[in-house]
């Protein structure tokens, strides 16, 4: 038999199915008798980019979507939330637009993967088979990296920094119910972490509640780390803004604040370098890695997974691609941005792997924006492109201490139309019905 390019493999499946064709990895009778399936685990910034793209540009693809909730709380702008600029409920976004485009959402958490078999099981004993599986399950939070801290003390001292709803209204509710004159602790991560600008911009949302609401209040930042993104507009926000408000504890060589013990009885934390911080609220954001299912997959080195920086596929696992936060894609940071933009890459490889679609050379674009107080936003951003094994960043930008008021509103107004267009592109609106007649 000749083997088809997979360009005419793709107007077969278009017209209406697989035939007996030889696709990528694929002997041809392995698909001769089925629709290429594809399986997505995370139904985030990610994955549910992907199932969206790969269902648009290839109506015979079979995709199954596995989310655990059947809610997306978004993490990104959760801090506008705790500051008071947004509602909780304008962080939920719902499923039945997927489905509505004929992707299978099954609400259940993806537990195990058997790359030889090639399924993905599910915690109700389900079995999905997949030819190509797509791996978004953003982050797990390390809890033991802050001593004292625990996935039981979460319920007391939220981290409120992952898609748990109920996190970020715990640590909104503490701060509502706090007396004016208390004190809020927050506990910074290490690199690299989800969001690099967003502990700094909770601490500014955390400021803002307090000066408007409770103005003899305090927040303690204990940092282990010596440097942060976007560092000179932020600290140049905690002065014009908060600055009887936030006190920054940012490492150096001779003063260390990591954080060695937390007491939560005693609602102490104490740094290595002997500070101890009495508290009335706790906001604890530990160490990170790849979602649990990666590492079940095999997918991840130590806490993150390396990938092939043109198309986001496993260097560990065939068939497999891991994107969004679980990977790792070297200077592009942990952003809903970036894993939007890499979702665009993989639904492409994916479509010119089963549908015979092009293949463009992949370049990937991040922007975060974070809002310093109302109105007043700060941007910083870069592309992308693979390079010698890595992602080549070029383009960068970011915003300057002294900027002029109108460019701050501008840019919050860019944040806004941002996060329309990412959860539309993520949860795209139903097609419009095609007349027959
Ligand atoms: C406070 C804060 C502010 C942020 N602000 C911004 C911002 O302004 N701009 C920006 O670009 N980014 C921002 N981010 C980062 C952004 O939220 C993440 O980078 C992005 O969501 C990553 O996408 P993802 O697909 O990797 O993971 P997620 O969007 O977290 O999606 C992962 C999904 O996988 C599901 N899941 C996990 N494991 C399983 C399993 N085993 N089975 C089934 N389902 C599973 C989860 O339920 C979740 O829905 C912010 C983050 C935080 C915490």
């Amino acid at each position: 038999m000749s083997r088809i390019t997979r360009r005419e493999f793709g107007k077969v499946v278009g017209a209406g199915g697989a035939s007996a064709i030889a696709i990528s990895g694929l002997p041809a009778f392995a698909i001769a008798q089925r629709t290429p399936k594809v399986v997505i685990v995370g139904g985030g910034a990610g994955g549910a980019t992907v199932a969206h793209y790969v269902r648009k540009d290839a109506p015979n693809i079979d995709v199954t979507l596995i989310e655990a909730n059947s809610t997306y709380s978004s993490s990104f702008f959760s801090n506008l939330y705790i500051g008071g600029i947004r509602s909780l409920e304008s962080l939920d976004h719902g499923y039945a637009r997927l489905r509505n485009h004929r992707i299978k959402v099954v609400h259940d958490r993806a537990t195990d993967v058997d790359a030889v078999g090639k399924t993905v099981r599910t915690l109700s004993g389900t079995n999905f088979s997949y030819d190509r599986l797509v791996l978004s399950p953003g982050i797990d939070i390390k809890y033991d990296s802050v001593p004292g801290y625990s996935r039981e003390a979460a319920a007391l001292f939220p981290h409120a920094y992952n898609t748990d709803r109920a996190q970020k209204q715990l640590l909104k509710r503490q701060l509502e119910a706090m007396p004016d004159g208390g004190v809020v602790l927050m506990v910074m991560p290490n690199n690299p972490f989800r969001c690099p600008p967003g502990p700094y911009e909770r601490a500014c949302m955390i400021a803002h509640y307090l000066k408007t609401r409770k103005p003899r209040s305090k927040l303690v930042i204990l940092d282990p780390k010596k440097a942060f993104s976007k560092q000179p507009v932020f600290t140049e926000a905690f002065d014009k803004y908060y600055k009887d408000i936030i006190e920054l504890n940012l490492s150096t060589e001779i003063d260390d604040f990591t954080v060695v013990r937390l007491d939560g009885k005693a609602r102490e934390a104490e740094t290595k370098a002997g500070r101890k911080v009495r508290f009335d609220v706790a906001n604890i954001i530990p160490q990170q890695r790849a979602g649990e299912i990666a590492v079940r997959a095999g997918c991840a080195e130590k806490d993150w997974c390396p990938i092939n920086a043109e198309n986001f596929s496993s260097k560990n696992v065939k068939d497999v691609y891991v994107l969004g936060d679980a990977s790792i894609a070297a200077e592009m940071p942990k952003s809903a941005f970036s894993a939007n933009s890499q979702a665009k890459a993989v639904a492409e490889d994916i479509l010119a792997e089963l549908a015979g679609k092009e293949r463009f050379p992949a370049r990937y674009h991040n922007t975060c924006w974070s809002l310093l107080a109302p109105d007043d936003a700060v941007k910083i951003g870069a592309t992308y492109a693979p390079k010698d094994g890595k992602l080549d960043p070029s383009g960068s930008f970011v915003s300057q201490k002294g900027e002029d008021a109108g460019l701050r509103k501008q840019n919050y107004a860019e944040s806004i139309g941002w996060y329309a267009n990412i959860i539309a592109d993520m949860f795209p609106a139903t097609p419009s019905r095609v007349s027959k007649g």
